[in-house]
């Protein structure tokens, strides 16, 4: 079976066909450095990374490229509001590109505690504004702008199209807005280009054929996807709310200025991650980060099982008891891997072997048992629209099943984590969990060394060091304290 995608543009599910064989140009839009990102900003980068996975597990060759947000980027997506990196800025005191280094690195190590891989090619939105100005050039001298009160507009008029990715119906939808920009002909007309008008105090400009100023948000996205991915391209991603007015712009941006339809061939969205009291915002505050997960016991790869136990188009509720389950099961699951590896003898024959696939699919003979139809089933699922949750099932199934070897279980788990990315060959090869009683024990002896040193009972100090040596265990002091270690 091919890989079937449910396409935003069409509302259906497709058989996914590359434009170049064997190729995949994928764009999926990325953070906007003002602030940690939140877990729900998480989940849309964990299914670009399912999907980049899995893209590459069947034999693509995945170009994945990402932007980072570092200007133009208002409150509202159709130009109301503040601008995000400059309102960060006044209220932290630092610059916007010290704001923007900041959040950006942070990112960055939230996505690799989450294993989410890193795309082919990270781009910065200030790094790039000549290509914005190129493009915006192209879309208005094929006719789609008009300028008024100093800004350089899209004119969706011009654009027959317009809408249909959100199949919006433009004559019907009143669109609800906080503030009325006048100098619009149409309220779904959007800023290509801004100058004086809507902030006088804004950081970051620059030159341009419409006056000195900065970009609106959108033209970013289809500059750099063209830079990177060329005029047209197989797949873009992103969560559900860009649907209406992001990738409606990207779209219209892009088509004006070469001509060619479609621009892109699939488009992927992710549903929300909902907080019981519902919308999680990163300009609302009280948002959860990963760090806040993880300061509370929690690892991020728990988070990641937790995401992958729902469909990336079903909306995900989050709650402290369901990513409790999601930690225990993923407990459970390591504890497994861990067991079957000492059956199979692994742990203690060097590298464990990796599965037989470097990149692409493993020959159905490698499997040549039980195990091989696991994997079958584990492909299918995710070949049909990312089904990560039976995905998981077929992993559980896998690894429960006492008919399969466990030298034969081992590597088609590996092969499954491939595209998982759970960290299944560290927790085969992890040493066994230190026993807590144990641990409790040797801290009290250690303690009651230190007692005993200050006291200057050192036969008493000495008499628990060697005791604890003749068990294995070695005492190392430093001006910190005293640590132990296994000999
Ligand atoms: P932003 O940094 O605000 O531009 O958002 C980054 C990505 O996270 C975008 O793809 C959004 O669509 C997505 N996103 C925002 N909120 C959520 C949420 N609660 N659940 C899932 N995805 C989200
Ligand atoms: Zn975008």
């Amino acid at each position: 079976m091919p890989l079937t995608l449910f396409n935003t543009l069409g509302r259906e599910i497709q058989a996914f066909e590359p434009r170049e064989a064997g190729k995949v140009g994928f764009y999926g839009c990325g953070p906007t450095v003002y602030n940690y990102a939140h877990i729900g900003n998480l989940r849309a980068y964990v299914t670009h990374d399912i999907l980049t996975r899995t893209l590459r597990r069947m034999g693509y060759e995945v170009t994945h490229v990402m932007n980072i947000t570092d200007v133009g980027h208002l409150s509202g997506d159709n130009d109301e509001g503040d601008d995000k990196m400059v309102k960060s800025a006044e209220e932290r005191g630092k610059s916007v590109l010290e704001v923007a280094d900041f959040y950006t690195k942070a990112f960055f190590n939230d996505t690799e505690r989450m294993n989410i891989i890193r795309p082919t090619v990270v781009c910065k939105a200030t790094e790039h504004v000549g290509d914005m100005i190129a493009l915006i050039k192209k879309i208005e001298a094929n006719g789609f702008t008009y300028s008024a009160g100093g800004n350089l507009y899209f004119d969706i008029s011009k654009f027959p199209s317009y809408g249909d990715l959100a199949l919006l119906r433009l004559d019907e939808k009143k669109i609800s807005r906080t503030e009325v920009d006048e100098n619009k002909r149409n309220p779904y007309d959007f800023v290509l280009w801004f100058t004086k008008s809507k902030f006088e105090n804004q950081a970051l400009v620059w030159d341009s054929p419409w006056g000195r100023g900065y970009p609106g948000w959108h033209i970013e996205c289809s500059a750099m996807s063209g830079k990177y991915l060329g005029e047209q391209f197989d797949i873009h991603a992103g969560g559900i709310d860009h649907v209406p007015i992001h990738h409606t712009n990207e779209i219209a941006q892009s088509e004006a200025a070469t001509g060619k339809k479609p621009w892109v061939k699939y488009w992927v969205h992710n549903e929300f991650l909902v907080l019981d009291k519902g919308k999680m915002s990163k300009s609302a505050g009280g948002f959860l980060t990963l760090q806040s997960l993880i300061d509370k016991g929690y690892d991020a790869l728990d988070y990641r099982y937790f995401l992958l136990g729902g469909h990336y188009r079903s909306q995900l509720q989050f709650s402290w008891d369901s990513l409790d389950g999601a930690k225990n099961a993923r407990r459970s699951l390591t504890d497994r891997i861990k067991t079957l590896a000492e059956k199979a003898n692994l742990s203690k024959t060097g590298p464990l072997p990796d599965g037989a696939a470097v990149d692409g699919k493993a020959p159905d003979a490698v499997y040549a048992g039980k195990a091989g139809t696991y994997l079958a089933a584990f492909d299918k699922a995710l070949e049909d629209d990312l089904s990560t949750p039976r995905a998981l099932a077929e992993l559980w199934g896998l690894l429960r099943d006492a008919e399969v070897n466990p030298a034969e279980a081992l590597p088609a788990a590996f092969d499954m984590d491939r595209v998982l990315g759970l960290n299944l060959v560290d927790a085969a090869q992890a040493k066994p969990a230190e026993d807590e009683a144990l641990v409790q024990k040797i801290e009290a002896l250690i303690a009651e060394r230190a007692a005993a040193k200050k006291a200057k009972d050192f036969a008493k100090a000495d008499g628990i060091r060697s005791s604890l040596k003749e068990k294995g265990i070695i005492l190392e002091d430093s001006p910190t304290g005293t640590t132990w270690r296994r000999n």
